[in-house]
This record gives C-alpha cells, structure tokens and sequence, in this order.
C-alpha cells in the first residue's frame, strides 16, 4: 500500500533521515519506536508531504507521491494524520470539525457528511457530544474526536504521531481502545510512540529509528525480545 525508498531530509544541512525503506501493505500496522530526535515525526511528516524530501520516492498505492507532478491535496485526501496535540477547531462544535473535511474537501452532501459522523461517533461511545464545543471535552474525548475527524474522510492509510502523549495516564486508555479498534477494522496504520507495551501488543512491524537510520524492523516479539543490533538494546535498556 505505502513504499518508501531511500528517503533522504535535510534541514540546514543536517540529515534527519537517512536512506530509510520501509513498506507497509495493506492492514499492516507499523510502529515506529527511537529516540526523541531520530526523525519520527518527520518520517510522517513526508508520508503526508508536509515536507520535501531530498532524495529518494515514497509510493501510495504504486503513485509516486514524491513526484513533482504529484497533487499533493489528492494524497493528503488518501491519508489521514493525527498529532499528538489534537489541533480541533474551537469554535465548532465537535460534528462540525468532523464535517468540515468531508464536506468541503470531498464534496459529500452535508446530510450524508453527518449521518457517517454520528455513525463513526456512536462507534468511538462519543454519540452524545456531537454538539459540544471541544473546551467541553477531556483531552481523551478530544483525541478522539480527532482521530474521528481523520476516519471521516475514509482514508487508506491513518498517521498517528505521539497521539497519547499529551494526554494524563487515565486518558491514554480510551485514546489507545480506539488505535485498537481500528486496528481490528483493518486499518493500515503508521505510528509514532514512545508506548513501547502499546507498540508491543498492537504492532505487527516494529521500527527502530536512530538518528535517521532505520536501523531494525522485526515482529514485536523480535524486537523487544532478542533485538539483533547494539542500538536498539541500548535504545530499549533506556525505555524499558
Ligand atoms: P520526538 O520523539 O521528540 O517526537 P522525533 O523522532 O519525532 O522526536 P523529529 O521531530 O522527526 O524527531 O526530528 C528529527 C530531527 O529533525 C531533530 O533533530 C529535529 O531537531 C529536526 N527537525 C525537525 N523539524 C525541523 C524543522 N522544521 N527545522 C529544522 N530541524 C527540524
Ligand atoms: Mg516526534
């Protein structure tokens, strides 16, 4: 579904990535796991072409993405990203921030735009707070609107960056039943965590980035059970 090879980004001249592959089919679940720094984020970031890359392609569904004849707008519209700040709008009401994109990016009819918002509300145990202003909501209920409102827009492919870790410990559940949840609907999925139990149970491809170099990728079991590489035990001594 997704291909990425060798992926080069620079900033300033310093390289952030560093000749990272990685494929993702279709109802994989990926995580990514490394350092503060090693370049998760923005690894992300260039899947959903908020940044240039420097050298190297990503692929979505065998178009290359990265091409500068891509239509950037048309990618974004097959991928849905979350940060870990949820970024809704606070002057709509919850049903509101989950139509917006549907409606006026996708041209669904606003009926239909809502009764598929209610739908994917009642599913996520969030159907009583779709006229609620997001200060209204705990941070969790808030996350979930905003994966929610990532879901609305039916994509191919979910980014999830650090989605739990502005959230207080007894929160994180709720937000993580969710990332469970699409998972069993077979979502194919990339995530950036630094919930290693999380990565470990949910994942069923574990990268380890450091310093912009993918330098393992294996099963969870492998992973956090007999990693190959000096780094990533070295990485994992310190996490876990
Ligand atoms: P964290 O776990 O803290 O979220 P990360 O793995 O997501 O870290 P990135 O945010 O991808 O790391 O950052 C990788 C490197 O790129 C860091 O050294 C960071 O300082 C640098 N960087 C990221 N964005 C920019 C930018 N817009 N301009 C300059 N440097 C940047
Ligand atoms: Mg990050």
């Amino acid at each position: 579904l997704l291909r990425i090879e060798n992926l080069w980004k620079d900033y300033h001249g310093h390289s952030v990535l560093r000749g990272v592959d990685l494929a993702v089919a279709p109802h994989e679940v990926v995580c990514l796991i490394g350092a503060s720094g090693s370049g998760k984020s923005t690894l992300l970031r260039c899947v959903n072409l908020l940044e240039t890359v420097d050298d190297g392609a990503i692929f979505l569904d065998e178009e290359e993405i990265t091409s500068p004849r891509a239509d950037a707008d048309a990618v974004r519209k097959r991928i849905g990203m979350v940060f870990q700040s949820y970024n809704l709008f606070p002057h709509m009401t919850v049903l509101d921030n989950i139509c917006l994109a549907p409606v006026k990016a996708h041209g669904v009819p606003r009926g239909r735009a809502e009764e598929e918002a209610r739908e994917l509300l009642t599913r996520f145990g969030l159907a009583d707070k779709a006229g609620a202003y997001p200060d209204r909501l705990s941070g969790g209920q808030q996350q979930r609107v905003a994966i929610i409102r990532a879901l609305a827009t039916r994509p191919r492919l979910m980014l999830l960056d650090e989605v739990t870790s502005a959230l207080d410990p007894a929160l994180v559940a709720e937000v993580l039943g969710v990332i469970r949840e699409l998972r069993e609907g077979g979502m194919t999925m990339i995530l950036a965590t630094h919930e290693m139990g999380f990565a470990r149970e949910i994942a069923d491809t574990v990268c380890f980035l450091d310093e912009g170099v993918l330098r393992e990728r294996g099963t969870p079991e492998q992973i956090f059970t007999e990693p190959r590489h000096e780094r990533t035990r070295a990485f994992l001594s310190t996490v876990i």
